[in-house]
Parts: structure tokens; C-alpha cells; sequence
């Protein structure tokens, strides 16, 4: 791409910019904090459902420090419905690393950012983009359709060095100064223009730029892997429940909804009714034999790379005392106070039918 057209790009996407960006509420902070937040909320998830959260997360967490002084359920419990929890628990850590080795201060630089749990390639751009108004590039997923479409870029995007081939692009066309705003351009366009199905090239501010136009494969592009089918798990889990009391079990830290409360339970396995798959589950988690009694109810959720059908019963127990074999720790905790343990959307949902039984029952009782 020539320098002519690099400015004309310049030009016309800041301009479209400033009469066409997104209102969002981190928007013109110029604060790497928010910035960083921001980021990280929006990884994977709808700008509509981040934005209630990033307000109350700035209004309890107003700084680092308040982050890295939280104790750990309280971040989770801020960040619960946002799912991918891995996320607030490298926050925190993050937020702990700043206050120890950088004196509290988010470090500016990509290269540094870039050690940071949690931080990436993309955020680190944001960050020092945006926060600090240096000159790199960002390139999110929208970003990266735009970038490949305007360079007619036909590599396979999934791939680390093709990546970096679109990155590179982005940064010759940053203007100076500018970048932070530059970079929130290609991705407003990205979402707002040149979408993924149906890119609106009539009103795109860089038609005559754009390469993939001009050839007309802007609908080839960006080059991705074939999606594969997400499998489907069935899982049971098990309600104990004595003197308006229910027994819940925390997560281990690492991996899929870490650190989170949960009902005991796990996936049916090849060959197994529900009833051997709950006895079985509940024996390795907890230690215990059990009987099952009445089924409660029914969950289904998708999460990205798989889906799940929750299948829930009240247990009693035949023989043994509760431990925990694979959860960090267990409570018995009181039906009403369920909604101070942060949880996943399946076992709130168990939580929240439980507390409407409750009330249920305590109505009928009253009559
Ligand atoms: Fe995207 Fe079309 Fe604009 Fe090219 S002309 S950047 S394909 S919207």
C-alpha cells in the first residue's frame, strides 16, 4: 500500500470516527485501568452485557489497589454471569503483580503488559494505545476482518504468523498520535460496517481502499477454520438438603468455572442412568452413598466450546460424612444465603428455583 493511500485511510477513517463511534462508558477515559477492565470484560462476551457490569465493578473496585486488597469470592461474585471466570481470577492476580513489582502503576509498554496474567496481545495494544496513547496497534477480532479485507489478505487468520503479518499491516496505517483512536475506528467498523456476512461496503469510508473490494472477495475473507460441532454433555447433580440447609462445594481454582460454588454432581458417563452416574459422582466427590429421591429440575446451557443438560435431584444420605475429595472446600449453607456464594448460570439457576420452593412453601405454610 502506498503512502497516499495510507494517509487517505488515515483521514477518512478518524473522521468517520468522530461522527460514527460507538458510545460506550470507557469510551475518552484515557484510563489504563478502565481501559484494561474494559478489555478484558469484552473478551468473548456482548458490549450490552458488559456494560451494567463494567458500572458496578468501577463503582466497588475504583482502582488497583481495591482489586488486589478484594478477597477472591468478592471479585467472583462481581464477574458472576460474565462467565470464562479465569478471567477475574487473572485480574486479581494481575492487580496483585502491579502492586508488588510495579509500585502499583500499569505498566505502559506491550512488552511488559504482556507478562501480566491475562493480558494478551490484543488488550496489551489497548492498553498502551488507548490508556497511554502510544503508538501500537490493537487488533481484535473485528479488527482483524477489516485488516484482512482492506489488504485482501487470504492466509488463514487462526495461524500466529499470519497474524502477526495483519498486525504489522495495522501498524503501518496507525497515524501518529492517533493511535488509540485509530485502532477503536477499525474496530467500530468492524462491528458497525463491515460486518462478517454482509460487509455494508456502500457506506464504507474506505471503499476506494479497499483491496477486497476492488477485487470483490470481501466475502472470502477473513480466512478462518472450519467451525467443528460443539459436543453435548449430560450431567447430574445432587440436592442434599436438611433444616432448610444445602450443601455446595467449591471449585478448585484452576480451570472451568474456578473458584466458583457449584451442587455435586458430574457427567453421565457412556452406559450409565442417572441414578448410577449421581451415586458414582457423588461416592468420588464427597465420599458418600446416597439414595436418590425426587428429580428437581432440568438446566441447559451453552458455553462456547460446549453445552450441557444438568439433571438435579434430592439426595439423602445412606451411608458416610460429606468431605471434599475434589472440591476445595464444602459448606452447608442456608437456602437464603445462596446468593452470597458466586456461582456459574446453571447453579444459580438450581439456587434461585431452590429459594422460590422455599418462599413457595413458606406462603402456603402462612395461609
Ligand atoms: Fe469492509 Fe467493504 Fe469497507 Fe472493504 S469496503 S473495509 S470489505 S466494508
Amino acid at each position: 500500500m502506498d503512502s497516499s493511500t495510507i494517509i487517505n485511510i488515515q483521514k477518512k477513517l478518524l473522521i468517520w470516527y468522530r461522527s460514527n463511534a460507538r458510545s460506550l462508558p470507557w469510551r475518552g477515559l484515557k484510563d489504563p485501568y478502565l481501559i484494561w477492565i474494559s478489555e478484558v470484560m469484552l473478551q468473548q462476551t456482548q458490549v450490552e452485557t458488559v456494560i451494567p457490569y463494567f458500572h458496578r465493578w468501577i463503582d466497588r473496585f475504583p482502582d488497583i489497589k481495591s482489586v488486589a486488597y478484594a478477597p477472591i469470592d468478592e471479585i467472583l461474585k462481581a464477574w458472576e454471569g460474565l462467565g470464562y471466570y479465569s478471567r477475574a481470577r487473572n485480574i486479581k492476580k494481575t492487580a496483585e503483580i502491579i502492586l508488588s513489582n510495579h509500585v502499583g502503576v500499569i505498566p505502559s509498554r506491550p512488552i511488559d503488559l504482556i507478562k501480566l496474567p491475562g493480558i494478551g496481545d490484543y488488550i496489551a495494544g489497548a492498553i498502551a494505545s488507548i490508556g497511554f496513547g502510544l503508538d501500537e496497534p490493537a487488533l481484535d477480532a473485528n479488527g482483524i476482518r477489516v485488516i484482512s479485507r482492506l489488504y485482501d489478505f487470504h492466509g488463514l487468520v487462526n495461524k500466529v504468523a499470519n497474524k502477526k503479518i495483519l498486525k504489522e499491516n495495522l501498524r503501518t496505517l496507525l497515524p501518529n498520535g492517533c493511535a488509540g483512536d485509530f485502532n477503536q475506528a477499525i474496530m467500530d467498523l468492524g462491528s458497525m460496517v463491515c460486518l462478517s456476512a454482509n460487509p455494508d461496503c456502500e457506506s464504507c469510508p474506505i471503499q476506494r481502499e479497499c483491496m477486497a473490494f476492488s477485487r470483490n472477495t470481501q466475502k472470502d475473507l477473513p480466512v478462518g477454520k472450519a467451525r467443528t460441532k460443539k459436543p453435548h454433555f449430560n450431567v447430574v447433580a445432587g440436592i442434599f438438603e436438611k433444616n432448610g440447609k444445602v450443601l455446595i462445594g467449591k471449585r478448585p481454582t484452576n480451570g472451568l468455572l474456578g473458584g466458583m460454588w457449584e451442587f455435586p454432581g458430574g457427567k453421565i458417563e457412556e452406559g450409565e442412568d442417572h441414578n448410577t452416574a449421581l451415586k458414582r459422582e457423588l461416592e468420588e466427590e464427597l465420599g458418600v452413598n446416597i439414595k436418590l429421591r425426587d428429580a428437581f429440575g432440568e438446566y441447559k446451557h451453552a458455553y462456547t466450546h460446549f453445552s450441557v443438560t444438568v439433571f438435579t435431584y434430592f439426595v439423602e444420605i445412606v451411608e458416610g460424612k460429606p468431605s471434599a475429595k475434589v472440591a476445595e472446600k464444602i459448606e452447608w449453607v442456608d437456602i437464603r444465603s445462596l446468593n452470597d456464594f458466586p456461582m456459574g448460570k446453571v447453579d444459580r439457576s438450581i439456587s434461585n428455583d431452590l429459594q422460590e420452593k422455599l418462599d413457595h412453601a413458606s406462603s402456603v405454610d402462612s395461609v
